[in-house]
């Protein structure tokens, strides 16, 4: 079936950023508070009340039964980790994702931060895997095609010796929390795939493993965990295709920003 693209406005554009910028801070709250001791449900509850406070919703929460407000994927938990009870611990790696709908229109972001000191190999895994995404970015721009963009995610990865995530992918983003098209970080030849287009909002959310790509999901049907139990990590940011290149919509208010400038 042909993709139905929903072309933005610059009004549009604008109302989501404004919904990026409320989940990017919410995600923020959540990253600052993810040390030792510390657990999953109270990382939710902090974006939670953030978003509400500021005359949002979360658009994860309900969305086919999910029930938090943030995914928190921690160490080989890939992505849509439930927030739990669970503590986190010196070490920890945790993918947060968070999403937002502000006056119609959503906020989806995602980044992965340490818990404590982290291993060196795991300090590695977080950034390329943000230099990844930051790479798909620059490929938001008139000329590229999405296979463009994809293998050169891929190689860039793979190169460093990472895997790329197959099966969770980026979208388009708007009224809807999943619009067309589907933004794929893998298996594409450049020169193929959906032409970039100005109006166009995609999420650019690519996840790197360690080891092998490839996932098991357990059995609450939600939670994706690495097959080899091994690390991954993922960054995300909603990007609009403007005439003058890609605009990144999901950047948190200054205040917001953490030490290493995530
Ligand atoms: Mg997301
Ligand atoms: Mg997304």
């Amino acid at each position: 079936m042909r993709e139905q693209i929903r072309y933005k406005s610059r009004r549009e554009i604008e109302k989501l950023r404004e919904a990026g910028r409320l989940a990017a801070n919410a995600l923020r709250v959540a990253a600052r508070a993810a040390k030792p001791g510390v657990t999953l449900l109270e990382l939710d509850k902090l974006a939670e009340m953030y978003i509400r406070k500021n005359g949002g919703s979360p658009n994860f929460k309900g969305y086919h039964g999910f029930p938090g407000t943030l995914c928190t994927s921690v160490n080989d938990l890939v992505v849509h980790g439930i927030p739990s009870s669970y503590v986190l611990q010196e070490g920890d790696i945790i993918a947060i994702d968070c999403g937002a709908k502000l006056d119609g229109f959503h906020g989806d972001t995602c980044l992965t931060v340490g818990v404590g000191q982290i291993s060196e190999q795991a300090r590695t895994l977080l950034t390329t895997c943000q230099l990844a995404m930051f790479l798909g970015i620059e490929y938001c721009r008139v000329g590229y095609r999405l296979g463009d963009m994809s293998s050169a995610v891929q190689r860039f990865a793979e190169e460093r010796g990472y895997s790329v995530v197959r099966e969770y992918i980026g979208h388009g983003l708007g009224r809807d929390l999943h619009e067309d098209p589907q933004v794929v970080f893998a298996d594409q030849r450049p020169g193929t795939g959906f032409r970039m287009e100005v109006g166009m909002t995609l999420t650019i959310e690519p996840i790197l493993n360690i080891g092998s790509h490839k996932c098991l999901v357990e059995p609450d049907g939600w939670t994706v965990r690495t097959a080899d139990g091994r690390l991954s990590a993922q960054f995300e940011h909603a990007v609009a295709i403007t005439k003058d290149g890609p605009d990144i919509l999901s950047y948190p208010d200054p205040e917001f920003e953490l030490e290493d400038g995530l």
